[in-house]
């Protein structure tokens, strides 16, 4: 669709043009921002020497859940970071649907994580890095295809770079 909304489109009015680069330009200073409050929590996760992810829910442009992964400290296989995130904002919504909630994660969540996702009915997913080992928003399955119930939205790759450097951190760190 942006393909007619090209500057040089004599068909598209500068005016419109204008309107839609600074709505993109909004919408990824907003994605930035809080993918730099899910980073801060993957951050929590390496101090206490947990796999660092992090994830924040916000509803209205408002942080309703900060988690990060803690399935050594908790001894829990499903303490991963977008669950505990899960479970603290459907604790304040007072409800487990989280209708008009935007997930920020640091990691493409695993089929586990992306399950949850779709049975909370979270409205969006914005993630950082790619994994190709067990990622199922796009890489390795893609539990938002469209065959389940609930379609999120999903963007991927927003600051990944941040996002994998903690991540090969830890990885390299446990190896030697
Ligand atoms: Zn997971």
């Amino acid at each position: 669709m942006y393909a007619n909304l090209q500057y040089n489109n004599p068909g598209t009015p500068q005016k419109l043009w204008d309107s839609v680069k600074k709505a993109i330009i909004y919408n990824m200073d907003e994605q930035e921002k809080y993918m730099r409050e899910a980073i801060a929590m993957a951050r929590k996760a390496e101090r206490k020497d947990e796999v660092p992810v992090g994830a924040v829910i916000v509803k209205r442009g408002e942080i309703i859940a900060r988690a990060c992964n803690l399935r050594e400290t908790k001894k829990d296989p499903v303490a991963h970071a977008e669950i505990l995130a899960i479970k603290k904002a459907a604790k304040k919504l007072r409800g487990w649907r989280l209708e008009n909630c935007v997930m920020y994660v640091t990691l493409e969540p695993c089929p586990m994580c992306a399950g949850a996702i779709v049975n909370s009915r979270i409205k969006q997913v914005v993630f950082g890095a790619y994994d190709p080992k067990a990622g199922a928003l796009g890489s390795l399955y893609d539990l938002a295809e469209g065959k389940l119930n609930h379609t999120p939205q999903i963007t991927g790759g927003v600051l990944k770079d941040e996002c994998s450097i903690m991540l090969k951190k830890y990885f390299s760190g446990k190896r030697s």
